[in-house]
């Protein structure tokens, strides 16, 4: 265990607590304490919107031009430094150092580009009223608030930083105190990068610190991510302050796997879709449709590959696909999903158990399992589990397969698997998802702009259409004549 704790990060430099409140960050992979963390206190947050209300006039005078100049070198920062995030990442989540490295940095540093490269061109109108005129400026919204989620720390904190930063505002960030190193990180670099002190804050803690942001009246936005159920909470309170909010939440996503598409191509996305990062994604299509007259030859594919293809160990092994979950409540969680599963009826395929083998033995590693003869209104069928569980439901034709895709209070994403060019579009158009997927599963480029309908949030993160959630459109009119009053 690593002695020195990690503190906020505010206006520049760590800052500690009054108080000397601190919490332990278990390395899910060994069931260890990796380091302690101090809770940010009401004096931590106050010097917090105090650093984000300087960093704010400082950064938002500059061009956008320079602004940018400054995000591009932070995103080359982040990927030269890869490796060593991508470390800590592992540490701090358990997924595998495989994925960590090759995505978790990367898809990170992207949306920093991305945004830099937009940011100089975002502009106003303007419009001639016959004489007179009016102009729109795109002003930042001031100091934004983000909330984070444990599963894709440092790319969760990327995504919300890069737009916030790259239209002028400010930002106060409080990571999940699962996982609360990379943010830190994050303000590090952009400090190397050019970015003024304050622009961007990290404050650390449960959800005392995440309170502390959506009830203070000088925070304009909160995007948040994480569960529906909290995200309902944040924007109760953040709405006492009328905040504008991003919420990115949870899902129980469905794939329509069609008889006539490639089967390899499906089983790989059905895979891809529950059991990387040990099926702790937002988007995970947990909820697989197969059409009947393909449903055997699927199975025997999936379980095959899954049986001989998934290596659960130490995460740091370049070899190791499969990953600890979060926590021991977390494991026990899934766990339970798992078990009423088969109280409900539904078939054991393979998995289904804790894993405790060699470098398993003290981590909360849960086998792949996947789940036959499910019906649509059992629990695990229904609700989010966030773990390796796959529920195969069978379909016999294409309106009961969209009936039943929508048939849930979610809409994150969606799947289609078919070779058919007009069903396929027919079915993604009547899906009820924000992120969809034609022959495809889980890419998500900076370009794209992703977030959910129904429960599963509001507004968008990634994307042109992500400028809009961080700026306000301030009209001017011109009056070029004598102003008319009937005074
Ligand atoms: P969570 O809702 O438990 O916590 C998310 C964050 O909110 C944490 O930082 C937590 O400390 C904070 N928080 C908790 N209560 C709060 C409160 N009352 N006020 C303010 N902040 C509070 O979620 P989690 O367990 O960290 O993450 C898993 C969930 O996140 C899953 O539901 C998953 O689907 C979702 N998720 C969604 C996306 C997306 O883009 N849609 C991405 C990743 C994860």
């Amino acid at each position: 265990m690593n002695d020195t704790v990690l503190t906020s990060w505010v206006d520049g430099q760590p800052l500690s607590n009054a108080g000397g409140e601190t919490f332990a960050v278990t390395n899910p992979a060994t069931g260890k304490t990796a380091y302690r963390v101090e809770q940010a206190d009401e004096a931590v947050m106050e010097a917090a919107v105090q650093a984000a209300r300087k960093g704010f006039v400082a950064w938002s005078a500059l061009s956008a031009m320079e602004r940018s100049r400054i995000l591009r070198r932070a995103a080359d920062l982040l990927r030269e430094r890869n490796d060593e995030l991508a470390r800590l990442e592992v540490i701090d989540t358990g997924k595998p150092w495989q994925e960590a490295s090759a995505v978790d940095v990367q898809t990170g540093a992207d949306a920093i580009e991305f945004f830099a490269g937009e940011a100089p061109g975002l502009e106003g109108a303007t419009q001639d009223l016959g004489g007179d005129f009016y102009y729109t400026r795109r002003e930042p919204l001031g100091i934004c608030a983000g909330i984070g989620a444990w599963n894709y720390p440092l790319q969760i904190a990327c995504w919300k930083a890069a737009p916030a930063l790259a239209c002028g505002n400010s930002m106060i960030y409080k990571p999940s105190e699962e996982t609360p190193r990379g943010a830190v990180e994050l303000a590090r670099i952009f400090q190397e990068a050019g970015v003024p002190d304050g622009v961007f804050n990290v404050i650390q803690g449960d959800y005392r610190a995440g309170q502390m942001l959506t009830g203070h009246p000088d925070i304009a936005k909160v995007s948040f991510t994480g569960e529906s159920g909290t995200g309902r909470t944040v924007m109760g309170d953040a709405a006492k302050s009328l905040k504008q909010v991003t919420m990115e939440l949870g899902g129980k996503s469905p794939m329509l796997v069609f008889d006539d598409t490639n089967l390899d191509d499906a089983v790989s996305a059905a895979m891809l879709s529950n059991f990387y990062t040990q099926g702790e994604i937002c988007t995970n299509t947990t909820r697989v449709f197969v059409q009947r007259s393909v449903y055997d030859a699927f199975m025997e594919r999936l379980l095959q590959r899954t049986r001989d293809n998934i290596v659960a160990g130490d995460p740091m092994d370049p070899e190791t696909n499969l990953g600890a979950l979060i926590s021991e409540r977390h494991m026990e969680k899934v766990l339970g999903y798992i078990e009423s599963a088969q109280t409900e009826g539904a078939t054991l395929a393979i998995g289904g158990h804790r894993i405790t083998d060699g470098a398993c033995a003290h981590g909360y590693f849960v086998a792949p399992t996947v789940f036959t003869d499910c019906t649509d209104d059992m629990t695990f069928v229904r609700e989010e589990i966030f773990g390796p569980v796959m529920a195969v439901l069978v379909f016999d034709d294409e309106d009961e397969a969209i009936r039943r895709a929508n048939d849930t209070d979610y809409g994150l994403a969606a799947s289609v698997f078919t070779r058919d060019i007009q069903r396929a579009h027919r079915v993604i158009h009547q899906l009820q998802a924000g992120i969809c997927w034609l022959n495809s599963y889980g890419e998500s480029p900076a370009e794209m702009p992703v977030g959910g309908y129904k429960l599963s949030g509001l507004g968008r993160e990634n994307g042109r259409a992500t400028l809009a959630h961080y700026t306000q459109i301030k009209s001017v009119y011109v009056g070029m004549g004598p102003v008319e009053a009937p005074f």
